[in-house]
């Protein structure tokens, strides 16, 4: 989606990616295929690209670094070097006094506390976390050593589980002269860990909402991001705000601004990156967006036109070969007058899809 938005604005935009049959090489002009540690390949790709940005936050830093010395990347290797470690990103935003909930380092099954926060409590693996990946949730005592053995026995943190009412992100974009601009906040309902409806606006109060963007704002400035930085936070009883998960690409809850916003979150990707002025990310309506799961495959291909003919609803396909359960495959988005009425034809398209054929 941002080689289709980089495209349409003139640019051409060679990919890098490690896998074999990627949906990008689909929509952008040339692919590099290579392994994250092929320093020779990295170069040749870095030496033809000015600037290189990044959709993913699990790629090695030392791939970044490597491209660095040759061109412009955007948000740079500290950037992600911070964000794609569950204990440096809590340290880092503990530490300049950002809200988060309460964690500790565990190294060993040893060193987890259980008691510490109270039952139920939260261990999460420090790398690979995203989509609810590498985390369990323990609720008895007894769960930890198995809650320690299947996140393999690896560094990870033990976090207090939070009773929130909602979950908002809020997704910022910042050029090189530190211009500011803010989808959101978005509210986001999950299924299983893994985003299932975004809504736009989210339901909190204006207080809350510039809470939420005045903090994003202030965190990019403090890790000096040029890009998209995505911010996750749980909205407490109290009103209070606590950081979960920072994303530093385009975010899933940001889809809805392809059609929601004058400028899309990829668009405005681009022009960050690029230099150029952000765009309008005021919302033209309401807007919810469903993600469409590798479930929705289970009894063959979904029923496309069935989905389609709801009025106001948006289709959009990622273009991945193999539908599998949890594997995020594309998503539906409803423009409306009324966040319900957004909801509810969202909804209803994704119900349709699974219907029986005749
Ligand atoms: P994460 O992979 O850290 O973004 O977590 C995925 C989802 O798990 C979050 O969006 C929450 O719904 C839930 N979650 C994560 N951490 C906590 C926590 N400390 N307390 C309660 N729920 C959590």
């Amino acid at each position: 989606m941002f080689a289709l938005a980089a495209a349409s604005m003139g640019y051409r935009v060679i990919a890098y990616t490690d896998e074999p049959d990627s949906p990008v090489s689909s929509v952008c002009a040339s692919t590099y295929h290579g392994s994250f540690d092929d320093t020779n390949r990295l170069k040749l790709f870095a030496k033809e690209a000015q600037v290189v940005t990044i959709e993913f936050e699990n790629i090695p830093v030392e791939a970044l670094r490597v491209v660095e010395e040759f061109t412009h990347v955007r948000p740079g290797a500290m950037v992600l070097h911070t964000a794609q470690n569950r204990l440096r990103e809590k340290t880092f935003l503990s530490a300049n006094g950002y809200p988060v909930v309460p964690f500790k380092a565990v190294n060993s099954f040893e060193g987890i506390q259980i008691e510490q926060f109270g039952i139920p409590a939260v261990l999460k693996s420090v790398g690979f976390g995203y989509d609810g990946k590498g985390q369990r949730v323990i609720e008895a005592a007894v769960e930890t050593e198995q809650a320690w053995v299947s996140l393999g026995e690896a560094e990870a943190i033990l976090e207090k589980f939070v009773p929130f009412e909602k979950e908002v992100s809020v997704i910022g974009a910042r050029s090189p002269a530190g211009e500011f601009a803010a989808y959101g906040p978005i509210e986001n309902q999950h299924k299983n860990h893994i985003l299932d409806v975004s809504i736009v606006p989210g339901q909190i109060s204006d207080a809350l909402a510039n809470e939420a963007i005045a903090l994003t704002r202030s965190l990019m400035d403090a890790l000096d991001v040029i890009g998209l930085l995505c911010v996750e936070f749980f909205v407490m009883q109290d009103e209070k705000l606590l950081m979960n998960e920072l994303a530093p690409r385009p975010h899933n809850s940001g889809h809805y601004s392809m059609e929601g916003c004058p400028t899309s979150q990829f668009e405005q990707l681009v022009r960050a990156i690029c230099g150029l002025p952000l765009g309008t990310t005021s919302n033209h309506s309401c807007a919810a967006m469903v993600n469409l799961m590798g479930d929705l495959w289970e009894h063959g291909e979904p029923d496309w036109a069935a989905a389609l003919a709801v009025p106001h609803v948006y289709l959009h396909l990622y273009g991945k070969r193999t539908a599998r359960p949890g594997r995020k495959m594309g998503h539906l988005t409803a423009c409306c007058r009324t966040v319900d009425e957004a909801v509810t034809r969202a909804k209803k398209a994704r119900e349709l899809l699974s219907r029986t054929r005749a």
